[in-house]
C-alpha cells in the first residue's frame, strides 16, 4: 500500500499499528529487516549515492552530516588508528610472505617486518596504480598498495626490499650493494671515494 495516499488519520493509525507490531516481534523484523539489507545490498548502495549527491550540497545537510563525520571520528580516532595500524600490519605480513620466501629483503636480507616494503622491479605499475597517482597525486602504497595486490592474485613484477635498498635504488638506480650505475662510478672515481 502507497502511505501516500493515506489521509492524515488513516497514517496516523497505521503508524500506530506498526509501532505495535514493532514492539512485539522485535526479534523478528530486525532479522526480516537484516535480511533485506543483505538481499538488497547493491540497491541500497546505488540509493545512497543518489541520496548524497542530491543533498551534499544543501548547507543544513552539510552541517548536520559534517558535524556527525567529525564527532564519530573525534570520539573513535584512537580506535580506528589501531585498527588501521592493525589492519596494515597484517595486510604487509600477507604481502611479504606472497613476494619473499625468506621473509626478508631480496638484496641485503634485512628481515625486521617493520623494515619491509614493496618494491616495484622494474618500476612498470599496474593500471590501477597508474589511476591511483591520476586522482590524487600520490604514488599508490601501505595498505591499499597490499590490498590491490592481493585481490590481482599478487602479480609478478614485485618484490620485497627493506626501507634503505629501496630508497637507495630509487635514488642511483640500484642499490648501492650490488654496485653503482655509471654515472655514480664515474662520481666516485672523480672523488676518489672509499666504497
Ligand atoms: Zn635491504
Ligand atoms: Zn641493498
Amino acid at each position: 500500500m502507497n502511505s501516500r495516499k493515506l489521509t492524515v488519520e488513516q497514517r496516523k493509525r497505521k503508524r500506530r499499528q506498526d509501532k505495535k507490531y514493532y514492539q512485539n516481534n522485535k526479534e523478528r523484523v530486525l532479522e526480516r529487516n537484516k535480511q533485506w539489507r543483505i538481499e538488497n545490498e547493491e540497491y541500497i548502495r546505488q540509493w545512497h549515492t543518489k541520496y548524497m549527491k542530491e543533498k551534499r550540497n544543501e548547507p543544513r545537510f552539510k552541517e548536520h552530516y559534517l558535524g556527525l563525520q567529525r564527532n564519530r571520528r573525534n570520539s573513535n580516532k584512537e580506535k580506528t588508528a589501531y585498527f588501521n595500524a592493525k589492519k596494515t600490519l597484517v595486510a604487509r605480513i600477507e604481502i611479504i610472505q606472497a613476494y619473499s620466501l625468506g621473509r626478508c629483503c631480496a638484496c641485503c636480507k634485512e628481515d625486521n617486518i617493520f623494515l619491509l616494503s614493496v618494491d616495484h622491479i622494474d618500476g612498470k605499475r599496474l593500471k590501477e596504480e597508474i589511476e591511483h597517482e591520476k586522482k590524487y597525486g600520490v604514488k599508490m602504497a601501505g595498505l591499499s598498495l597490499y590490498m590491490l595486490l592481493k585481490k590481482k592474485g599478487f602479480p609478478k613484477g614485485y618484490q620485497i626490499l627493506c626501507y634503505n635498498c629501496n630508497l637507495s635504488k630509487g635514488h642511483h638506480g640500484m642499490c648501492p650493494h650490488q654496485g653503482f650505475t655509471k654515472k655514480f662510478q664515474k662520481l666516485i672515481k672523480e672523488l676518489n671515494l672509499n666504497v
